[in-house]
């Protein structure tokens, strides 16, 4: 899953830009920087390539593995 550290966002939109599958946008809201940060808009589409973490020049995300639950 997608970890956004949203304090260290500078709001620099890289990640939304680089991510292939466009599932990254800027919400409305600021973080106390003052900068809008990313919502992920459709997790379920994320397909854990790390672009947007790799990309992100503050380091404000993670990805995190998660155990998907087949029962
Ligand atoms: S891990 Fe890849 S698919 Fe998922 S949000 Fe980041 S860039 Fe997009
Ligand atoms: S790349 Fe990092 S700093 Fe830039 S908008 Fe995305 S989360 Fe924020």
């Amino acid at each position: 899953m997608l970890n956004i550290n949203t304090a260290l966002c500078k709001g620099c939109s890289y990640c939304i830009k680089f991510c292939p599958k466009k599932i990254l946008e800027l919400g409305a809201e600021r973080n106390k920087h003052g900068h809008f940060f990313p919502l992920i808009t459709n997790e379920a589409e994320c397909i854990a390539c790390a672009m947007c973490a790799t990309i992100c020049p503050e380091g404000a995300i993670e990805i995190t593995k998660e155990e998907k639950d087949n029962g």
